[in-house]
């Protein structure tokens, strides 16, 4: 991954070539979880699972969270993705203070604001390549044409665009989902173990290739991953451990 300054200086370049939507407040932290606390009621009663997580991500920073499976990494993601509430706590992104937001407000800020790529693709089924790639971008009033060719060329879709999601195999969907999570132009792409139905193989070419993406654009990256060699290229690393988050600095 390349350093803060060169992927500023780098993003500078190509946000010329595909104007990517500007931040009200360029000095706010992309990201800020503090003092998260999270159960679930099951049958034996409440589990916990966050116990206090705090967490702040520069814009155009990249983390990787790390953890057991079972630690609670899918419950952080989907509270910062807003598609469920803290018990306490708070998130703020940028200048959104989720717990504040209606369900409308957060299904307009993740529509026009949040990438995902979760394990399970959720393309459209009925529609083309093509078409899922620009729809979440439609949907945010953001379809450029020529970032979503640029995308399509990097992913190497051209050949896949008139096909229907059933007709790709597990590594195109995955490739697909990235395009699509990227062609709105989000400011904070979060990302379930995006690979983690693929094979080796292909999980390291589907990765590289978001690596390389990001470097064309300013957005911003929580990746969930096991592997210690994908968190090695991201700027910084997290791990959850019993309901909290450390840093990890071995390289
Ligand atoms: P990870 O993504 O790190 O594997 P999860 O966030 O998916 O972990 O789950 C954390 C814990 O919460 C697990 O013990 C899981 O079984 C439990 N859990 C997750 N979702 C629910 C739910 N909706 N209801 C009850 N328990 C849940
Ligand atoms: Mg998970």
């Amino acid at each position: 991954m390349l350093g803060q300054a060169d992927h500023q200086h780098r993003t500078k370049i190509i946000q010329g070539r595909y104007p990517w939507p500007t931040r009200i407040e360029r000095v706010l932290p992309m990201l800020e979880v503090h003092g998260v606390f999270k159960s679930y009621a099951t049958p034996q009663g409440p589990l916990p699972v966050l116990q206090g997580v705090d967490l702040t991500l520069k814009p155009g920073s990249s983390l990787a969270l790390m953890g057991e499976s079972g630690s609670g990494k899918s419950t952080l993601l989907h509270l910062i993705a807003g598609l469920d509430k803290v018990d306490r706590g708070s998130i703020r992104s940028g200048e959104h203070q989720l717990e504040r937001m209606t369900e409308g407000q957060l299904a307009h800020w993740r529509r026009t604001e949040i990438g995902l790529v979760f394990q399970q693709f959720n393309l459209i089924g009925s529609l083309r390549v093509v078409d899922n790639l620009a729809f979440q971008a439609r949907l945010a009033g953001r379809h450029d044409p020529r970032w979503q060719a640029h995308l399509v060329q990097r992913l190497g879709l051209g050949e896949l665009l008139e096909r229907y999601p059933e007709q790709l195999s597990g590594g195109q969907q995955q490739r697909v989902a990235l395009g699509r999570a990227l062609a709105s132009k989000p400011q904070l792409l979060l990302a379930d173990e995006p690979t983690g139905s693929l094979d080796e193989t292909t999980s390291g070419e589907v990765l590289k290739l978001l690596l390389e993406l990001l470097d064309d654009s300013p957005t911003t990256l929580l990746m969930v991953t096991h592997s210690p060699s994908v968190a090695a290229r991201l700027a910084e690393k997290v791990v959850l451990h019993g309901g909290r988050l450390a840093a990890v600095d071995a390289r």
